[in-house]
C-alpha cells in the first residue's frame, strides 16, 4: 500500500480509496486503457502491469510494470506500489492472483476469476443458480465426446474449458463429424460439449456491484458478431420489457452469488418460440466488456467509471440510458475510416492507440447516438 492517507477502511476492514490513491490494473489492452482514463478523471493514479511493452494502457498511466504474470518479484513490487488491484481480463493465472491477494485487495475477487475461467465450472455454477444454460457435459477424451453427443444431440459446440475467446478454441459439430478429428482440432484440451442454442438474438447484461453489495445494471445490449468477434451493439435491445427485467435480475443474481465487486457481464442468448421469449446464459465476464462500450456516450455513467467506483469502494452512479445508441467495433482496416467518422453528426470516436491494424484486431469503436 502506498501510504496511509489515501485509503480508509470500512467496518469489515475492506479498503476504500481516497482520491490520490493508486489503482493497479493487470493487463494493458484497450479495456485497461479505458479503465485508466476513467480512474484519472476521478483523481486516482494508475499503475498498469502488462508483459507487452506496446500496451495501449501504458500511454495513459502514471506508472507501468513490464513483466510476465509469473514474475513473482515484479508482482510483489506492483502490489506494494498500489492500493487496490483490478484486471481487464479473466485469464489471470491462479498463482498470479494468489501472490497479489496475499498483499493487496484484488477486486473482483478470486471466486469471480475461478468461475469465469473454466466453462464447465461456469455452466455448473449458472445451472445451480437455476439460470437456464445450454445442455452441457465435460469432455476429457474422444470416448467422452461420443457419449456426450449421444446425450446432447447435434448440432453441438465443442469448446475448450479454458482460454477461449472470440470463438477461439471451439468447433461446431454436425451429423457425420469425426470425433477424433474434432477433439484434435481443439488441441485435445479439457473441453465441454454444449447443445446448440437456436437463438433469435444475442444480448448481454452489464452491471456493477459495489463493495456494499449495491447493484446498478445498465440497459440490456443487443449484440451482433461477425467472424466470432463482436461487431455491433445496440441499446435498447429488441426484447420485451419482461425479458429486459429478467436479464437484469439474472445478472444481479450472478453478481451476488460471486460476491463480485466491480463490473460484470453475462452474455445471453434470446430464444423465441411458441411460449414467447426465454433467456439462456452463455458466459460470464468478470470485468468491463466490449458490449458495454456504448455506455461511454449513451449512458449516465460509463461502465469504466462504474468499475472504478466499485473497486475503489465508492458509491455507484445511477446507470440510465440517455439516448438510443449503436456501438460499432472498428476491427483491422475499419479504423482507416476514422476521418469520415469524425465528420458524422452524433458519432463519438474512440481509438486505442494501437500502432498496427492487423486483421481481426480491435483498433477502436464508434458510438452513434440515435436521438
Ligand atoms: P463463446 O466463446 O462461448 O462466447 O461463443 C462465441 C459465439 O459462438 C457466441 O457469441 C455465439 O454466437 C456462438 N455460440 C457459442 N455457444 C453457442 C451455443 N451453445 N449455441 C449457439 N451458438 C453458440
Amino acid at each position: 500500500m502506498t501510504s496511509g492517507n489515501v485509503t480508509t477502511s470500512v467496518s469489515d476492514g475492506s479498503i476504500v480509496l481516497r482520491p490520490g490513491a493508486t489503482l493497479g490494473i493487470l493487463g494493458g489492452g484497450q479495456l485497461g486503457r479505458m479503465i485508466a482514463l476513467a480512474a484519472a478523471r476521478l483523481g486516482l493514479a494508475v499503475h498498469v502491469y502488462c508483459p507487452d511493452p506496446a500496451s495501449p494502457a501504458f500511454d495513459v498511466a502514471r506508472a507501468k510494470t513490464i513483466a510476465g504474470y509469473e514474475d513473482e518479484a515484479a508482482l510483489a513490487a506492483f502490489a506494494a506500489a498500489v492500493d487496490v488491484v483490478t484486471y481487464e481480463f479473466e485469464n489471470v493465472p491462479e498463482r498470479t492472483a494468489a501472490v497479489l491477494t496475499e498483499r493487496v485487495a484484488v477486486r473482483p475477487g478470486a471466486r469471480s476469476l475461478a468461475i469465469s475461467q473454466d466453462r464447465f465450472a461456469e455452466k455448473t455454477f449458472l445451472s445451480d443458480l437455476g439460470i437456464p444454460v445450454a445442455p452441457f457435459a465435460a469432455v476429457d477424451g474422444v470416448e467422452d465426446l461420443v457419449r456426450a453427443v449421444e446425450t446432447i444431440g447435434l448440432p453441438a459446440i465443442l469448446k475448450t474449458r479454458r482460454f477461449g475467446y472470440d470463438g477461439k478454441g471451439q468447433i461446431t459439430l454436425k451429423p457425420g463429424f469425426d470425433p477424433q478429428a474434432a477433439y484434435d482440432a481443439i488441441g485435445r484440451a479439457p473441453a465441454i460439449l454444449e447443445g446448440f442454442v437456436p437463438f433469435a438474438l444475442e444480448c448481454s447484461v452489464i452491471l456493477a456491484r459495489g463493495l456494499d453489495g449495491a447493484v446498478e445494471a445498465f440497459d440490456i445490449a443487443e449484440n451482433r458478431h461477425e467472424n466470432h468477434i463482436l461487431k455491433r451493439t445496440r441499446v435498447p435491445a429488441a426484447i420485451s420489457p419482461e425479458t429486459e427485467r429478467r436479464a437484469r435480475a439474472l445478472g444481479a443474481q450472478v453478481a451476488h452469488a460471486l460476491d463480485h465487486v466491480g463490473v460484470l457481464a453475462v452474455e445471453l442468448f434470446l430464444v423465441r418460440d411458441a411460449a414467447g421469449e426465454r433467456l439462456v446464459a452463455n458466459e460470464i465476464a468478470p470485468r468491463v466488456h466490449n458490449s458495454g462500450h456504448w455506455t461511454e456516450d449513451g449512458a449516465t455513467v460509463s461502465q469504466f467509471e462504474q468499475h472504478v467506483r466499485a473497486v475503489a469502494g465508492w458509491p455507484l452512479a445511477a446507470a440510465r440510458l440517455r439516448e438510443p445508441v449503436e456501438m460499432e467495433n472498428l476491427i483491422g482496416d475499419d479504423v482507416d475510416r476514422w476521418h469520415e467518422i469524425l465528420a458524422e453528426p452524433g458519432a463519438h470516436l474512440h481509438l486505442y492507440g494501437k500502432a498496427e491494424a492487423r486483421p481481426g484486431r480491435k483498433m477502436g469503436h464508434v458510438n452513434r447516438l440515435k436521438a
